[in-house]
């Protein structure tokens, strides 16, 4: 029988058995999640409450560790219980199983995205409560549903609720990504996302004329526009070495769909745009671009939006902002070096972040590859373990402030 020493480690158990839970999309199953931390509401002491924001499939969890002054306005440490599907025969070990390997490294789905991090915020509290620690505000520890889907039935309905706004909540902590070197990444700001659809009506008829005003011209004029504009933001990125792709828009032409047969000029063409606007874009220029684009061409054509996010304005990493300053002064007494930055794709924080409550994207996996998403996601046992040492300390400074 294979043994190594990590798994005789009570925190490393738990991980395990959270992560042998198949919270996959695409029609999870929270129940044994919430059943989950339930026991683990009870092994810590902390009571725990079950919300239901869209529906009754999908739970939001919260555990609750109330401060010496509950009236101040409380830390939330979020985490999703959800997990992206899994191709099992690209895979080296079952996506379910959370073998360890005799380099401790733990296999399985959500290693890194993010019952990781999930575990370790309650990790970090049990071992602080166990010690007699008190702090002034009051903890939240929530775990919430749906994140991988946009948070749809998670965190998106759940911010507008008096539930939510009862937890009065002053500061949040979500997930980040891990880092294959030594520094930390920490995420203070998301990118607004939008979703653009151009359907582009022109004249119709036989492939043998030449129509004025066909949907195919204006379906190319407006690609050379967007097109062009993506190169400008190709060519930020080159010109700056200090800009990472969070700080830049990006587009990217993502569907095309339209026409009748090889012979006919169709009367409408769609051709659809991810666009992912930096916090530096001026919207409202953006899109009377993109209407004035329609018009240049000749009109007949009707702008949807799949998803059309508003901007919603960065954490503060400066003096103003004074959980900053303490988590700051956390992760420099340990000595880790961070590095803060805007997410590339979307994250919970977003809609936190949108009724004006400050939220750090932090998940503490440094020296990793980043395979969230991919075949073979793991964490190493003795980084995981560390992660706890690290939140310990940040939850200390945050919850004192
Ligand atoms: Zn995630």
């Amino acid at each position: 029988m294979c043994t190594n020493k990590w798994e005789s480690d009570e925190e490393i158990q738990y991980f395990r058995e959270y992560l042998r839970i198949p919270s996959v999309h695409p029609d999870p199953d929270y129940k044994p999640c919430v059943e989950f931390l339930r026991r683990q509401a009870k092994q810590i002491g902390l009571p725990l409450k079950v919300f239901y924001p869209a529906n009754d499939q999908n739970p939001v969890v919260i555990l609750t560790w109330e401060g010496l002054q509950p009236e101040l306005p409380s830390i939330l440490l979020n985490s999703h219980m959800d997990v992206v599907p899994v191709f099992p025969e690209n895979w080296s070990h079952p996506p379910f199983g959370a073998d360890i390997d005799e380099e401790g490294r733990i296999f399985a789905r959500g290693t890194q995205d993010m019952k990781s991090v999930g575990m370790q915020h309650l990790a970090a509290i049990r071992a602080l409560k166990k010690n007699g620690s008190k702090f002034k505000r009051t903890i939240h520890i929530s775990f919430v549903a749906d994140e991988e889907m946009g948070g749809r039935y998670g965190m998106r309905p759940f911010v507008p609720t008096d539930d939510f706004r009862a937890l009065n909540v002053g500061f949040a902590m979500d997930e980040g990504l891990a880092s294959p070197n030594e520094a930390f990444p920490l995420f203070y700001g998301e990118r607004a996302v939008w979703r653009v659809y151009f359907n582009i009506s022109g004249s119709a008829g036989h492939g043998s004329l030449l129509l004025p005003n066909t949907a195919g011209e204006k379906l190319n004029y407006i690609v050379g526009k967007m097109m062009e504009f993506r190169k400008t933001q190709v060519q930020r990125l080159q010109n700056n070495p200090e800009l990472v792709i969070g700080d830049v828009t990006t587009i990217n032409l993502t569907k095309v769909s339209g026409g009748v047969q090889s012979n006919v000029v169709p009367p409408l063409l769609m051709v659809a745009f991810d666009c992912r606007l930096a916090l530096d874009l001026d919207i409202e220029e953006f899109e009377a671009n993109l209407h004035k684009w329609c018009d240049d061409v000749g009109g007949g054509i009707e702008i949807t939006y799949e998803q059309k996010q508003p901007k919603v304005p960065p954490t503060a990493i400066d003096n103003s902002n004074p959980f900053w300053v303490a988590f700051k002064k956390a992760t420099d007494e340990l000595k880790l070096s961070i590095n803060p930055e805007i997410f590339t794709g979307g994250t919970d924080s977003r809609y936190i972040r949108a009724v004006g409550i400050p939220a750090l994207g932090f998940s503490p996996m440094n020296k990793t590859p980043v395979l969230l998403h991919d075949h073979d996601e793991f964490i190493q046992a003795d980084i995981y373990l560390r992660g706890i040492q690290i939140f310990k300390k940040i939850i200390s400074n945050v919850a004192n402030v």
